[in-house]
């Protein structure tokens, strides 16, 4: 069967002298892996595009219960030429697709899925400032495209509105074995609750409720409410995926944020 779709790639990697295996995100068919031969004597037909994150339109002979699929032609959609400029976009884009990757399996469709990555990293890409936000608009709506819509807007036991103002208190406890917060009066005893500061929820609630990642471009976050946002959508993540680790480019992050 062919398939034309359109894709993001997510890694790459040489096979043999001419040969190059990729995996990819595709809009209609969820991740998939495949070998594209003789790239380099058929230039015109891949493109030149076949590189980790690029925004690519492709053509592959599919056969069930088949692991590698033949890609037979990929062009370049739109490019992200702003993406290898500067180190704390290109992480950004990468935590994407590095997170994408870890929580999709092969072959589950999920076009929502596909568009916001598009947009996040067309978002990374063009922002001015605050390339970290949508990444974190990201985050949070992964977790709703995978059927995890966290709530951040009421607390989890009883239902009661989180006011993240002056006249709530200043942390909220987070319940990362089911994926929300605890209002004031329900919240467990114990210096064991993880907890997150009413700047980071009233972050989340701003987040949750903007429309598209370009949107979150216009969000500043200060570094520390940033990393503590990061984390609590960390913790939210980990509790619906088993075994997420941090990321490689989480690290390269983490060491941007300190010097
Ligand atoms: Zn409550």
């Amino acid at each position: 069967m062919i398939v034309k779709t359109d894709a993001v790639v997510l890694r790459t990697m040489k096979y043999r002298e001419s040969s190059r295996i990729a995996t990819l995100y595709t809009r209609d068919s969820g991740k998939m892996s495949v070998i594209a031969k003789g790239i380099r004597e058929h230039a015109s037909r891949f493109g030149g595009s076949l590189d980790v994150l690029a925004y690519v339109s492709v053509v592959v002979y599919r056969k069930e219960h088949r692991d590698l699929q033949l890609l037979t032609r990929c062009d370049m959609k739109k490019p992200f030429r702003h993406l290898s400029e500067e180190i704390d976009r290109m992480a950004a884009a990468l935590a994407a697709i590095e997170l994408l990757d870890a929580v999709t399996h092969a072959a589950e469709e999920n076009a929502p899925l596909f568009t916001l990555l598009v947009e996040t990293l067309d978002a990374i890409d063009s922002a001015a400032r605050n390339v970290v936000s949508p990444l974190l608009f990201f985050e949070l709506h992964l977790l709703a495209a995978l059927g995890y819509r966290p709530n951040v807007a009421a607390c989890f036991r009883c239902g009661a509105p989180l006011e993240a103002d002056d006249a709530g208190p200043a942390r909220y406890a987070l319940n990362s074995g089911s994926g929300g917060l605890y209002c004031d009066g329900c919240a467990p005893e114990g210096a064991a609750a993880e907890t997150v500061s009413a700047g980071t929820l009233r972050s989340l609630q701003h987040l949750q409720g903007l429309g598209a990642p370009h949107d979150a471009a216009r969000v500043a976050l200060s570094p520390r409410i940033r990393e503590e946002v990061s984390w609590t959508l960390r913790r939210l993540l980990q509790c619906h995926v088993e075994g997420l680790r941090p990321s490689k480019s989480e690290a390269v992050f983490a060491a941007l944020a300190q010097s």
